[in-house]
């Protein structure tokens, strides 16, 4: 999922290329199949991406307010302008709504209201500060963070705090106590030594020195303060795993008593921190990293007092400031947007507002995005195409060569025990109890983070909803989730050009049908298969197949470490391995299943059924990228570049070399094939 600040932090402004922005009454329609997407001038045994994708990286150049653009955020981009027309109705009339569309309706007004938000400047933000500023000594840190924690729900303010699943025992719901504190988006930002790392670095201290100055602090001083916030982040960050080590999820699963808790951190009263956050009498606790909590003690013992207030003010500060005035936003953006990830222009208003209430309100705005764009029968299709694809599956394993008996077994069990969850929840969330006033847009926000906060909270030690959604229904998205053993699509991803019902289905088995074997194979990646049926983390596997398993895993980590992303940037192969694997084994499953339900398709558009399978795979996956987004991106998305996920899959089927009449020696032709699933 995405990271809230990459959905707040942008814009556009007018730009011959790129007409002004409208919003939508109904979704545009993209063939999926699009020909003028394809590059025919190109051949697809040397370069399949460029074949398939080639018109369409030249016929959609990067917005000025994105990192980059790519089909599935231009998809994004148009349900975002679909909902701004439905949001812009519910805003200008209060006749006749429900509760529920008076709460995103007022919410998107007051968060519309620019004169307002520029009127109340960083007034919004006086609150916190005062806590800090009114705290006498380290003694009054726990309550005050964990004042913070709940209202900002953000992980930056030193650690996060909430709760999960217990990975012994998926039914049940614990407190997780987990790293956190830092400003830049990955560890490894604070400790790579190469040169545009240090650059970044000395950008980032900048920025954070001047919204100190926007707090109303001298530049020495906010200088100062910057060197220290730095300090204390670089050594959170060193005491972090990395991206890769908690792909490996006994590395983060130590439960512990709260005497167990106390233990890691003596100088840090939990019991007033829980207390504060409405916790008292928990017992059970998940600290995913007690190296971390250790670093974090040995910290709160050595700092100054006033430091530890530097570094509560610049969080505050940080985390607010989109929901400030200009000179908060602009500052923000210059950094987290310009110089991070190379965009030139702020996202227009009316996106980040749509953005927000999608963040903040996202089910009461997904059940007016459903009742729009998602009808029954797409739900009933892309659900028949799921069975398909899982049916695909069960074959493939009872088929499969390298697995014993007794470990098919348990995957079998498995495979049947994942429930699919397709388009929306089947009970829509109770915002109720968040109070969301027209005219106050920073309390709107501070109120609904302090409503998810607690309503994460409270499911410790309840009863677990499996009907639970990680993601909002117009997300163009889907996820497999291990412990809930379910695989789940938002109805913002099975639209048009991903699954076009108008389309035959050589396109969309390629596409969607593709997806759907992707979010099914993390089921069975190198992190999902350690979780079994009934999502606990459980070793099932005798160790000749978990062997046999880990070669085959190897070929793609070695294969995908070939490929580079930008500049001597090489994909980090060990933090993409499950995504690479999901990729190639869904499109074998979608290949099986599309070759099950039809036989005998025509051509069309110059391409064979086979050929127009594997165009529609790729078709999802065309994007154009800023090398400081690839660069930001090589260190923390778990995904390859969209060229990789298609040239770095196709080479490993033969059913593409055959389907293009390839040769041997091509650059599309691998002579060893990698083959998972
Ligand atoms: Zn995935």
């Amino acid at each position: 999922m995405r990271k809230l600040f990459l959905l707040l932090s942008f814009l556009g402004a007018s730009c011959p290329a790129f007409p002004a922005e409208t919003p939508l009454t109904s979704l545009p329609y993209t063939p999926g199949l699009d020909v003028s997407a394809m590059d025919k001038s190109a051949d697809p045994c040397a370069d399949f991406y460029r074949f398939a994708c080639g018109g369409w990286m030249k016929n959609n150049p990067i917005p000025p307010d994105e990192s980059r653009w790519s089909v599935y955020g231009k998809l994004a981009w148009e349900n975002q302008r679909f909902l701004w027309g439905i949001l812009d109705g519910l805003a200008k009339s209060s006749a006749g709504r429900s509760a529920a569309q008076q709460k995103i309706g007022d919410y998107f007004a007051a968060c519309m209201d620019e004169a307002a938000v520029e009127k109340s400047g960083g007034r919004p933000l006086k609150p916190q500060l005062d806590r800090i500023f009114r705290m006498k000594s380290k003694r009054d840190l726990p309550a005050v963070l964990a004042a913070l924690h709940l209202e900002t729900g953000a992980g930056g303010l030193f650690f996060r705090f909430g709760s999960n699943q217990d990975l012994a025992d998926s039914t049940s719901v614990i407190a997780f106590a987990e790293s956190g504190g830092l400003g830049l988006p990955d560890r490894d930002f604070y400790t790579k030594e190469d040169a545009k790392s240090k650059e970044l670095r000395a950008r980032y201290a900048a920025h954070v020195a001047r919204m100190f100055g926007l707090l109303g602090d001298p530049s020495n001083a906010a200088r100062r303060e910057a060197a220290k916030v730095m300090e204390i982040e670089t050594r959170l960050a060193r005491a972090s795993l990395t991206r890769t080590q908690r792909r490996d999820p006994y590395q983060l699963f130590h439960k512990t008593d709260a005497k167990g808790l106390k233990a890691l951190t003596p100088g840090f009263d939990w019991d007033v921190y829980l207390k504060t956050a409405g916790l008292s009498r928990l017992n059970v606790f998940n600290v995913t990293e007690p190296e971390f909590f250790k670093e974090l003690d040995r910290q709160l013992r050595s700092l100054a007092f006033a430091d530890i207030k530097t570094y509560l003010r610049w969080h505050a500060a940080h985390t607010s400031a989109p929901f400030l005035s200009s000179a908060f936003v602009n500052e923000d953006f210059d950094f987290f947007g310009r110089t991070l990830y190379g965009i030139p222009e702020l996202k227009p208003r009316w996106k980040r507002c749509v953005a927000l209430v999608d963040a903040q309100l996202g089910e009461a705005l997904g059940e007016e995005f459903v009742s729009r764009a998602f009808s029954p029968e797409l739900k009933r299709k892309t659900l028949h195409m799921t069975s398909q694809i899982e049916q695909a599956m069960h074959d493939e394993l009872v088929n499969l060569d390298w697995m014993s008996a007794a470990t098919k077994q348990r995957a079998l069990e498995k495979l049947h025990a994942i429930v699919n969850k397709i388009g929306y929840p089947d009970k829509w969330r109770d915002y109720g109890s968040v109070d969301i006033r027209r005219d106050e847009f920073a309390g709107n926000v501070a109120r609904a983070n302090l409503f998810e906060s607690r309503r994460r909270l409270a499911k410790i030690g309840k009863p677990l909803d499996r009907g639970e959604w990680n993601m909002t229904p117009p997300t163009v998205n889907a996820y497999y989730d291990p412990q809930m053993n379910d695989i789940n699509f938002a109805a913002g991803v099975l639209q048009p050009p991903l699954y076009d019902p108008k389309m035959d289905d050589a396109p969309n088995y390629g596409n969607t049908g593709g997806t759907i074997g992707h979010e099914l194979t993390h089921g069975f990646d190198d992190h999902g298969r350690q979780f079994d049926a009934q999502g606990n983390l459980k070793d099932w596997w005798t160790e000749k197949d978990a062997s046999e398993f880990n070669d085959r895993a190897q070929c793609i980590v070695d294969q995908y470490a070939q490929y580079t992303i930008v500049d001597d940037i090489r994909i980090n192969s060990r933090l993409t391995e499950g995504e690479d694997i999901a990729d190639l084994g869904g499109l074998v499953l979608a290949w099986m299943a599309w070759k099950a339900e039809t036989a005998g398709a025509p051509s069309r558009d110059g391409l064979t059924p086979e050929q127009r399978f594997f165009v529609g795979y790729a078709q999802w996956a065309c994007e154009n990228h800023r090398p400081e987004d690839l660069r930001a991106r090589a260190l923390t998305d778990a995904h390859s570049p969209g060229k990789y996920r298609v040239n770095g899959l196709v080479v490993n089927m033969p059913e593409f070399e055959q389907a293009f009449s390839c040769k041997a020696g091509q650059p599309m032709v691998r002579e060893n094939r990698c083959r998972v699933w």
